[in-house]
């Protein structure tokens, strides 16, 4: 294999600490032994989605920090814990919701970029504000004196201050209005095509991802039970999760929004691992026997687009079947 056979970032069972407290229950937080594993290519976005404590987000901040974890992450080929620190911060950002409000721009992007080993740092300033839209006026003030949008214009110049291989945005958009989300998504994406980037993007909702992903996984409980080129997964989801959470995303046409079927979760991620399809203690078309004593594997199913794969053992029986909390389901769920 050549190095441009490569993927740009190889995730390979990696078994991040859950994020949350509601997580770190008897004892530890609720992992999936098998982690995560995926691949992005270089110039790719690669969006993951799951909701709170799907482990998204600690994927996300173990890749960059490349911490004491389980598994392997490797970048252009090299595990990323070997790089050294300054090519690390250099190639690999993170791009997360909020920096240190009590400092200005200037000086944290000025020490970002020196950190990074990046020459004459000062000079870069007016350009990188420039490619984020930010006023030369707020570069002096401090961060939390700025608006959610600039604030948030200022992680994303921070995030690409180094010229880097890849940027791994942790949930970007979270806590912003509607139009300052969608303006903050027009700018990753005028930026990788200008920059030559490469996201991983992860979020809370499958709305967030839709405009900017190429492919998409959707992670529940550490792990990745469905993943498909963005189009596929949006057109057609086959795990119940996904489709639970693709039914949450409003629908912009109202008369599509008011006859919208919503797919309703039982309960909260559990805080033990269950056993079986780890979905199963929450999944509206669980069925007695495998789905409670057997985990599924990610696989295609027959006709699908290349590279869409689901782990579930009914993938495929479930269009017109009832789920569990739609009426005429039976009464007891087996899961329950
Ligand atoms: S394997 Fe069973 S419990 Fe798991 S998602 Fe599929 S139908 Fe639901």
């Amino acid at each position: 294999m050549t190095a441009a056979d490569l993927p740009l970032l190889d995730v390979r069972g990696l078994v991040a600490p859950a994020e949350g407290r509601r997580l770190l229950h008897r004892g530890g937080p609720v992992l999936r032994p098998e982690g995560v594993s995926l691949q992005v290519g270089r110039g790719e976005t690669y969006g993951v989605v799951g909701e709170s404590g799907s482990g998204a987000s600690a994927m996300a901040r173990a890749i960059v920090q490349a911490g004491n974890t389980a598994g392997r992450v490797l970048l252009d080929g090299v595990e990323v814990a070997e790089l050294d620190p300054v090519q690390r911060r250099r190639r690999l950002r993170l791009l997360g919701s909020a920096g240190d409000g009590r400092r200005q721009p200037w000086s944290s992007l000025v020490d970002d970029m020196r950190a990074a080993g990046i020459a004459d740092p000062e000079s870069r300033v007016p350009e990188l504000a420039d490619a984020v839209e930010l006023p030369a006026t707020v570069l002096h003030r401090p961060e939390s004196e700025l608006p959610d949008g600039q604030r948030r214009r200022v992680a994303v110049a921070r995030a690409v201050c180094t010229g880097p291989d890849l940027v791994v945005a942790d949930d970007p958009t979270a806590g912003l209005d509607v139009t300052v989300a969608a303006q903050l998504l027009d700018l990753l994406g005028r930026l990788k095509a200008d920059l030559g980037l490469t996201y991983l993007l992860v979020a809370r909702d499958l709305g967030v991802v839709r405009h900017l992903s190429d492919r998409v996984g959707v992670m529940y409980l550490g792990a990745v039970v469905e993943e498909a080129p963005a189009r596929a997964l949006y057109r057609g989801p086959w795990h119940p999760y996904t489709r639970a959470l693709l039914s949450a995303v409003p629908v912009p046409d109202p008369e599509v929004e008011d006859r919208r079927e919503r797919i309703l979760l039982v309960g909260d991620p559990p805080t033990a691992t269950p056993g079986g399809c780890a979905f199963h203690p929450r999944c509206p078309w669980i069925r007695p026997g495998r789905c409670q004593d057997e985990g599924p594997l990610l696989r295609a199913l027959p006709g699908a687009a290349p590279g869409h794969v689901v782990a579930c053992h009914h993938a495929e029986d479930l269009d017109g079947a009832v789920a569990a909390n739609e009426p005429g389901a039976p009464a007891e769920n087996p899961g329950q």
